[in-house]
């Protein structure tokens, strides 16, 4: 029966019973094999079939109970020995219900890493597993253990990249709160054991996330330290192959968040340890208040996060600071940037006309704000509550109303907050700098923002959506096209696997003139545009795209790689021009302090501000906020191409935050969300090995007892895989390369070491 079910597993893995042969069906009735029984609510129940009649079968559930099915509700469950398998291209039937049970299985035995083919799944556990630590590290790296990891998969990128002196990278994705982070610092401490040397940059490198952790990651409704930044950390390595620099790159912070917080969210961690930790000396200099006494914190019901010491952590940070080298005067020009910032929020406009027309309340925050800054409350007060304009040699100055006002002091404060990170991440660079001259390779891990799809949907999830689509494609490009094409042109017969391409959704983003970031720049910049007119114009020149569906009002909905998503397109212009006031600019640049006037500067050399009036649109060559974005993610993208990749999706089992819960639904939207089936299925019919006939033979050649030197590398490839009896459906060979089914490349790796 064991050569029955291997016949069988043969014949179908992915298919419902409904397509199976009337033969089969009856194998299945006969050997009383499991079943996947779709129930009313949409999960499925495991059960065997009874008897089968046309469309119809009847089938005994697990829990007593017989129930009528169609046919084409039924899928084949896998024969109990398969059981929990490590890697889901083993599993003789690769259907969603058996894919979730098989995690699940695995999930319920603490077992949070599998396969499925290339691509390394990763549940997130909510709790210590206590699998990372040292003796971990060197087990895997002396393959003592070979069940998956992420040490498993890091320790492959690091043979890779010594063995074929090529870049790597390690993508990991995942939603928000999956454990991407988490993943990329585990990811980062095997190579800092690894790659550790004298200079001590692997402890700089792990200090450089304490640090941007504390600016970029916040409490959220969905996770406790939820990065709001995507970031990309290159590791380079010396030819003996220890660390010797590092580079990180970030993306698009959440600058939105320091003045406008969710119920039960936070702002950034730093603000909150800044608080609670500061010393009273350091207090006394920031005239530093408690949280609840600064707005821009207390606006929501949440200021602490349970079982984490904001003051505890503010003590890590300051030696963070300390380790990458960032001066004592530096360290007190940050905090007191930050308490600027606070103050800032605090303070307040009274109107005095009937037009709105406002005063800022000469009060604490003004004179605190200012003294932190290094201006006049004079000088402070008029940039906030007045406009001024150049009329020939005359200055015409223009009161602000209080919505004016309002958007100016929170347009300073989110502009000050994203140049000191941007500045930190400088600052972090140059000192993981270490050894210049180090032209070594280098692995890059990339920690971006998941997919979101939430009630509301704004800008921010417009363009981290947007990124997604983008790395998705790379991903698909690499899994999929790239492995046809390579098949096809090596002259391979393989079967062809359909899949979904994001192509059409991509080019509703960025087509020109007629894509979604070129209608939000043109739409930018004209003065009179407000969000509906926006929302308008997509409907207007979009409506024909079959990713697109213009809905109701402001909202408009974009067909996303598997799921529909709603976007609400208020505020999409103003945080798309994101432009501060000219005010606000030419008052950071007569501040003493040099960090802000550095911040002004270099803000003004960017874009010609001249033309840059507050409410006033875009220019025409202007690029917006999302239009800058997509850059960014091209030159990412470009990046990526030239390493070699290795994929890591994390999931999120349930949405409480909490161990032992699997949440069937929760699991499988993901699973949906980003083609691990298609993979699984992809690598299952492929070969996952390939070398060229070169490589193959120069690596094994020596191993064939005739002499092979005078023969040529392809005669020399058949001769070894002749010789050392790799069955024939085990591999081909191709023009140039030679393709080898899973685990074949083991068995041969194996001789070469006992010679
Ligand atoms: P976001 O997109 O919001 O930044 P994320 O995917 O980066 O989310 P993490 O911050 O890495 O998610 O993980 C969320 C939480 O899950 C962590 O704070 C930690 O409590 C827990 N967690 C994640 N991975 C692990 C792990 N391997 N072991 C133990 N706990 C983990
Ligand atoms: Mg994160």
């Amino acid at each position: 029966s064991e050569e029955n079910i291997t016949l069988l597993i043969n014949t179908a893995s992915s298919g419902t019973i409904g397509e199976l042969e009337d033969d089969t069906i009856s194998y299945f009735i006969k050997k009383k094999l499991r079943v996947w029984c779709t129930q009313p609510r949409g999960q499925w129940e495991l059960g065997t079939i009874l008897s089968s009649s046309g469309e119809e079968a009847s089938v005994l559930l697990s829990n007593g109970k017989v129930m009528k099915v169609a046919r084409s509700e039924l899928l084949p469950a896998n024969p109990d020995i398969l059981e929990g398998v490590d890697d889901l291209i083993k599993l003789s039937y690769l259907n969603e219900p058996s894919v979730l049970h098989n995690l699940k299985f695995r999930y319920s035995k603490e077992m949070i890493y599998s396969k499925a083919g290339a691509i390394l799944i990763a549940l997130n556990p909510f709790k210590d597993l206590q699998i990372y630590e040292n003796d971990y590290v060197s087990g895997y790296r002396q393959k003592f253990s070979d069940s998956h990891h992420v040490y498993t998969l890091t320790d492959a990128a690091y043979n890779d990249m010594i063995r074929d002196e090529l870049n790597q990278s390690i993508i990991i994705s995942g939603e928000s709160g999956s454990g991407k982070t988490e993943t990329a610092k585990i990811v980062i401490q095997y190579l800092a054991a690894l790659g550790g040397g004298s200079c001590g940059i692997e402890n700089e490198i792990l200090q450089t996330n304490c640090i941007l952790e504390a600016f970029g990651n916040a409490k959220t409704s969905r996770n406790e330290n939820s990065s709001r930044f995507g970031k990309l950390i290159e590791i380079y390595f010396s030819s003996m192959g220890k660390i010797c620099r590092a580079k990180v790159q970030t993306f698009l912070l959440e600058k939105s968040r320091v003045v406008q917080l969710g119920s039960s969210e936070r702002s950034y961690h730093i603000f909150y340890q800044l608080c609670a930790g500061a010393s009273s000396g350091l207090k006394e200099r920031l005239n530093l208040r408690s949280v609840s006494d600064y707005k821009y914190l207390n606006q929501s019901d949440c200021m602490t996060i349970c079982n984490v010491d904001d003051a505890k952590k503010f003590q890590h940070l300051m030696k963070a600071l300390d380790t990458v080298r960032i001066c004592e005067e530096d360290q007190e020009l940050i905090f007191k940037i930050l308490a600027a910032i606070l103050w800032l929020g605090n303070i307040s406009f009274q109107v005095i006309d009937s037009e709105n027309h406002i005063e800022v309340v000469d009060d604490e925050a003004v004179t605190s704000a200012a003294l932190l800054m290094g201006c006049n409350s004079r000088e402070l007060m008029a940039a906030l509550s007045t406009h001024k304009t150049q009329s020939g040699d005359a200055t015409v100055v223009k009161r602000l109303t209080l919505q004016q006002a309002i958007d100016a002091r929170d347009a300073t404060a989110k502009f000050i907050y994203s140049s000191l990170f941007e500045w930190l991440v400088e600052q972090l660079n140059n000192s993981l700098e270490v050894d210049k001259k180090c032209t070594g390779k280098s692995i890059s891990i990339l920690d971006i923002y998941g997919f979101e799809s939430l009630k509301k949907n704004n800008f921010e999830q417009f363009c981290k959506n947007y990124a997604n689509e983008r790395l998705q494609q790379h991903f698909i490009r690499h899994l999929f096209k790239l492995e046809q094409e390579d098949y096809e042109s090596d002259g391979i017969d393989w079967t062809k696997i359909d899949f979904e391409d994001n192509q059409e959704c991509l080019d509703l983003f960025e087509k020109k003139p007629l894509g979604l970031l070129s209608l939000l720049d043109q739409e930018s910049s004209l003065p009179k545009a407000s969000d509906l007119t926006f929302a308008n114009k997509l409907k207007q020149h979009l409506d024909a795209n079959p990713c697109f569906k213009g809905e109701r009002g402001r909202a408009f909905s974009v067909r996303h790689y598997t799921v529909e998503v709603l976007y609400d397109t208020n505020g999409f212009l103003e945080k798309n021009r994101d432009t501060l006031p000219s005010d606000s600019l030419q008052l950071l640049s007569s501040c003493n302090c040099g960090l802000l006037q550095f911040f002004s500067k270099r803000s003004s050399e960017s874009q010609s501000q001249s033309n840059f009036l507050r409410t006033v649109a875009l220019d025409s060559q202007k690029q917006g906020v999302g239009t800058n974005f997509k850059g960014q993610l091209f030159k990412l993208i470009h990046q990526l191409e030239s390493t070699k990749p290795h994929f890591v999706h994390c999931i999120r089992p349930n949405n409480k935050q909490l161990p032992g819960i699997y949440d069937e639904d929760l699991v499988l939207q993901q699973l949906r969300c980003c083609g691990v089936l298609e993979a699984a299925r992809i690598s299952r019919v492929g070969y996952p090995t390939r070398m060229t006939h070169q490589e193959f033979s120069r690596r094994y050649g020596f191993l064939l007892s005739e002499d092979y030197v005078s023969q040529d590398p392809l005669s020399i490839s058949v001769s070894v895989l002749q010789q050392f009896h790799i069955p024939l459906e085990m591999y081909q060979v191709g023009y140039t390369k030679l393709y080898l089914r899973a685990q074949q490349i083991g068995a041969l790796e194996d001789k070469r070491k006992q010679v």
